[in-house]
């Protein structure tokens, strides 16, 4: 039976919500107590008119008086309807100060005297005392609950390690898809913690720390939980946030907690999520932010711990991050987080075992491709593509059908890609025809230039946050290089949109600024990263993100103002080449670009076979190949994303 448990050291919340309710309870009570009790032991006599006890003594009809300040109960001698005489207390309360009760009473021989201590006053006097701390409790217990967690002053220093035994989590490594790698490595470890002896036999050690390096969503926490879920030992799991807190020290603490446990429960897996959050480079910005003392004691008690224990006792830890460039060296070197397991993002059959594992739940129609799908989702991790499932089976749901199309898996693509329709965004007639020869403007050139994958929609209908009209591109495969000829291809197609306003319009709309920042962008990527320029040759100007934390601010290498100046020239050319080479192929590809955008305009979405043909008819000039001609090759960066706006 899979439990999971609190760490027994940690405050648990529900017994909080307890302590608070019975507070309130007993406040209540004691409360009602106050009000009850006097009345309950408290005499009940008749009641008499004040004026009417005056009478009566002056009568000689009152024996004795218990004169208090708000009330006198007195004894008044009476005859039973027989005539006997007999006595009756009774009570009335006073009128003001009556100064001269005294006087009256001791004229007609009244036995009086003050009365004798509050019977029940030490019920009040204890409620006097106790009630407002009470309160006070009572509503800070209240308000404690409300936000849901211990009183955090009495967990300082305590970590917050959950913990959970074999196979709590639920996750197994079959859920895990399209990691390979790293699953084998992890597998390993598994097997470590599961016959550890088989090892320390030969002599091998353990390793002590493995670390899951890679871009957010592609599946690392995932991964640890599907450990936890295979391995059969315990696993503690805390993030790496959550160390930190307001007071310097109580992180070290935390991290001294959190071992010491760990060693009890040997063999175990002691899981950090977001490594980052502690682990940052010290001294980075040191001294500038301030406040850095509590990560570096906090990540230095973790070294300590690190080192402190011997590889064999069977606590291994295993951390996530997917900023590895921030961490502090001191954390990857052997004997610490020795083993990096570079969890990437999926390549195409790693994204159709993901969408297999996320379309387990899901009802598909027989039209559904996944590894089309696959296809045409590069750059999605693990997460974008169980979002996509999602998206498509909520779609479907939407629509009322029976089971998931390939229609709503295509819609959810775009919907992630693109943003929401945004139908009710209305263009005026003179936008709209704007709109349609820009996005056509993109499509031609995108359709001509290599690499860059075919065009599959342009639409002008508005979606997500700005865009009015969009083109989609997508690739036929996972690419990983570009090659010198598809950065420029792709910078011509990024200004297609505007070269088509110009000759068409004569002017040019404020729509195509997104385009120019990532014409901009590309273009002096090619030359300050990708040392893509004959000029200025294979030299880096931009500095690597490591070395730009490592070192202090300034992302450029120093430069001299010359070099700088030619940099911005280069970045120019390039860009100004491209755009000539847009507005030559629109040119010659007028008469298709017109009638292409005015169907557009009637149909608001051209795609498939239709928008193939015509895109197949648009001409290259000679030119655009004699300036494509180039062979070096180039950057690192995937082509991640092919949508154009
Ligand atoms: P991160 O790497 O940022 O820790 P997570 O492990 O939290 O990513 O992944 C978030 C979600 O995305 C998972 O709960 C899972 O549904 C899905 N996911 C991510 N990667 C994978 C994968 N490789 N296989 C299957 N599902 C995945
Ligand atoms: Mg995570
Ligand atoms: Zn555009």
């Amino acid at each position: 039976m899979p439990v999971e448990t609190n760490n027994k050291n940690s405050i648990k919340p529900p017994r909080w919500r307890q302590f608070g309710g019975s507070f309130l309870i007993l406040l209540t009570l004691l409360l009602l107590l106050n009000f009850i009790v006097p009345s309950f032991f408290g005499p009940r006599l008749p009641q008499v008119p004040y004026s009417d006890f005056i009478v009566q003594v002056e009568a000689g009809k009152v024996d004795k008086a218990i004169v208090g300040s708000d009330r006198i109960e007195y004894v008044l001698k009476t005859e039973t309807p027989d005539g006997e005489p007999t006595e009756q207390v009774l009570r009335t309360t006073p009128v003001a100060i009556d100064l001269d009760l005294p006087k009256i009473l001791r004229e007609h021989n009244v036995e009086f005297a003050a009365p004798p201590p509050d019977q029940n006053g030490w019920i009040g006097t204890i409620l006097s005392w106790v009630v407002p701390p009470l309160i006070f409790f009572g509503i800070w217990g209240f308000l404690m609950n409300r936000q849901g967690g211990g009183p955090a002053a009495l967990t300082v220093g305590k970590s917050k390690a959950r913990i959970s035994s074999d196979g709590s989590t639920g996750v197994k490594f079959t859920d895990v898809a399209g990691v390979d790698e790293a699953k084998v490595e992890l597998e390993e470890i598994v097997d470590f913690l599961k016959s550890a002896d088989k090892y320390t036999r030969l002599g091998a050690k353990i390793p002590k720390g493995a670390l899951l390096v890679g871009p957010p969503g592609t599946g690392k926490t995932l991964l640890a939980k599907a450990i936890a879920g295979e391995a059969g030992v315990p696993f503690f799991s805390i993030s790496g946030s959550e160390f930190i807190e307001l007071f310097v020290g109580v992180g070290a603490a935390r991290v001294r907690d959190l071992f010491e446990q760990a060693k009890k429960q040997a063999p175990c897996i002691v899981f950090i999520d977001e490594l980052d959050a502690l682990g940052k480079s010290r001294g980075g910005a040191g001294g500038f932010v301030g406040g850095n003392d509590e990560r570096e004691q906090t990540l230095n008690q973790l070294l300590t711990e690190m080192d402190g224990f011997d590889a064999n006792t069977g606590v291994i830890i295993i951390a996530a991050t997917n900023r590895p460039e921030v961490l502090d060296p001191a954390l990857r070197r052997p004997g610490r987080f020795d083993r990096q397991i570079v969890v990437d993002r999926p390549d195409k059959i790693g994204r159709e075992a993901i969408l297999k594992v996320h379309a387990r739940n899901v009802k598909l129609a027989d039209d559904v491709d996944l590894a089309t799908i696959a296809i045409r989702t590069p750059g999605f991790a693990g997460a974008d593509l169980a979002n996509l499932v999602n998206e498509a089976a909520l779609l479907a749901a939407r629509q009322n059908r029976q089971a998931v199309i390939m229609a709503d898996f295509n819609e959810a693509i775009e919907r992630l890609i693109a943003g929401l329709e945004k139908r009710s965004r209305v263009l005026n007639e003179t936008e709209k025809k704007t709109v349609a020869y820009h996005e056509v403007g993109h499509a031609i050139i995108g359709a001509l230039m290599p690499g860059a994958g075919k065009v599959e929609k342009i639409s002008v209908v508005p979606r997500g946050v700005g865009a009015l009209g969009y083109t989609i591109q997508m690739p036929e495969e996972d690419r990983f290089l570009m090659i010198e000829d598809e950065i420029r291809g792709r910078i011509a197609t990024l200004l297609g949109g505007r070269s088509a306003e110009e000759i068409i319009f004569g002017k040019v709309s404020t729509g195509a600024s997104d385009d120019i920042q990532k014409a901009t962008d590309l273009a002096e990527r090619a030359i300050t990263i990708y040392g893509m320029s004959d000029k200025l040759g294979p030299v880096a100007f931009e500095k690597v993100q490591q070395q730009f934390i490592e070192g202090y601010g300034n992302p450029r290498r120093s430069i001299s103002p010359q070099v700088a100046e030619a940099i911005d020239r280069e970045v120019k050319e390039i860009l100004d080449n491209a755009h000539h080479i847009a507005l030559t192929i629109l040119q010659q590809n007028r008469d298709l670009l017109e009638e292409t955008a005015q169907e557009l305009l009637q149909k608001e979405i051209l795609e498939g076979a239709n928008l193939r043909e015509r895109l197949q008819q648009a001409k290259a000039p000679d030119e655009m190949n004699e300036w494509l001609r180039s062979g070096k090759l180039s950057a690192d960066q995937p082509l991640l994303q092919s949508i154009l706006n």
